[in-house]
């Protein structure tokens, strides 16, 4: 595989191999489950480049490739959505009594992944405080086997100090798993900064354009062999459709995440200006409580951020976000377009409480240009201020 000086280069070079396709530029669409043989001898001594549509073919190839090149991965494979390339990389590495670290703010799927599945299969799991750096030495077990980490951590963005985790994990021989999903390699190198298996739900960033789901594992030299192998045995496979359009994404993603980057800096920072506001969590923020580690590890920030507003009844909070006509209100994040919606962190915590009065608001600020977003949300917080004083006569 070719080695490329710089990250852009990389994004507009991995994988493109005309001359494999008749000149064409981009690796076609192979859809197909059966490679025919030349002959039943061949077929016995697998003398072919591919045999069999689930093992292997050109378009799974060429965005595997790409991706291990980008993450600077012993190997990647592609899962069919970023959830299970989530619990495809724990999978790989935990079984039956091993002991399990997972962050507290972890996407909660996961936390549900492991109160259900992980406890059938006899995983014990322990939630830690996302903030807990080297402290997790405390944590561990005899039969600690990993910690799993998200940074930031879903819906609240804490940083975790991910080379302090690390250095105790590897004390330790225990592997690291990164959901790397809001920093993706360009802003958050996991892979050199120790990480064993990062994760991406590619569906965010990778595609980012909202037309596919889909997921990545990378992994280290020591954790590769385990996460190949487990995701051969479970006869994961993501559509040739899917990878194709993963890969014209990955083709844009610096260009992107820079102007998300901007974008959401420009929206953060006003959010931090309005009265109707009490905490925006936002790691490139200077306000943000891990903004030192963010300054330390990441090269940059992505789209997605949160606010809690001051204490309001639901119906304000409701109208703030169903006022807005640039947001969408709606799951997932990291296409082009803007996204708003309200969650509680409240439910999905065990080893810390979230205790802050207001309603929690997730926004991804997507491309379009930031002054028309803000006069968009300033628009949200009129009607939210209506609502919000309106609601105070009638009960007092
Ligand atoms: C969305 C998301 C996932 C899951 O991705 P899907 O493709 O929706 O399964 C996993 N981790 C994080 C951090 C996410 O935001």
């Amino acid at each position: 595989m070719k080695k490329y000086k710089t990250v852009q280069t990389l994004l507009a070079h991995a994988s493109i191999n005309p001359n494999q396709h008749h000149g064409f530029v981009n690796t076609p669409v192979y859809r197909g489950s059966t490679v025919a043989f030349p002959t039943s001898e061949s077929m016995r001594e697998g003398r072919q480049k591919y045999s069999y549509g689930r093992w292997n073919n050109p378009s799974t190839e060429a965005l595997t490739q790409a991706l291990q090149q980008l993450e600077g991965a012993e190997g990647t494979v592609l899962c069919p959505s970023g959830l299970s390339a989530c619990t495809t990389a724990i999978l790989s590495v935990v079984g039956t009594g091993d002991h399990l670290l997972v962050a507290d703010n972890v996407y909660s799927p996961i936390r549900a992944f492991c109160e259900q599945v992980g406890q059938r299969l006899g995983i014990e799991v322990s939630f830690y405080d996302p903030t807990i750096g080297a402290g997790i030495v405390d944590l561990l077990k005899p039969n600690t086997k990993a910690i799993y980490t998200e940074s930031p951590g879903s819906l609240t963005l804490e940083i975790q100090d991910l080379p302090a985790i690390v250095k105790v994990a590897h004390d330790h021989d225990i592997l690291v798993i990164a959901d790397n999903t809001w920093g993706t390699p360009l802003y958050f190198p996991s892979l050199e900064l120790g990480v064993d298996l990062s994760i991406m739900a590619a569906t965010k960033y990778i595609v980012g354009h909202s037309d596919a789901v889909l997921g990545t594992v990378s992994a280290s030299k020591r954790a590769w062999d385990s996460l190949k192998r487990f995701h051969f045995s479970m006869g994961l496979f993501a559509s040739p459709d899917d990878v194709t359009l993963a890969l014209r994404g990955m083709r844009t993603l610096d260009v992107r995440l820079e102007r998300h980057y901007r974008n959401a800096t420009i929206v953060a920072k006003w959010l931090e200006t309005r009265e109707e506001v009490k905490a925006v969590y936002y790691p490139a923020l200077e306000s943000h409580p891990q903004h030192q580690l963010w300054k330390r590890d990441f090269k940059g920030a992505s789209g997605l951020l949160s606010f809690v507003t001051k204490p309001s009844t639901q119906v304000a909070a409701d109208a703030l976000l169903d006022s807005l006509s640039l947001f969408s209100i709606g799951y997932s994040w990291g296409g082009f377009e803007s996204l708003a919606m309200i969650a509680d962190p409240k439910p999905v915590r065990s080893a810390t409480s979230w205790e802050v009065d207001g309603h929690l608001v997730r926004l991804h600020i997507g491309l379009e240009d930031p002054s028309d977003l803000i006069s968009d949300l300033e628009e949200g917080f009129a009607r939210f201020n209506m609502l919000r004083s309106q609601q105070i006569i009638e009960y007092s």
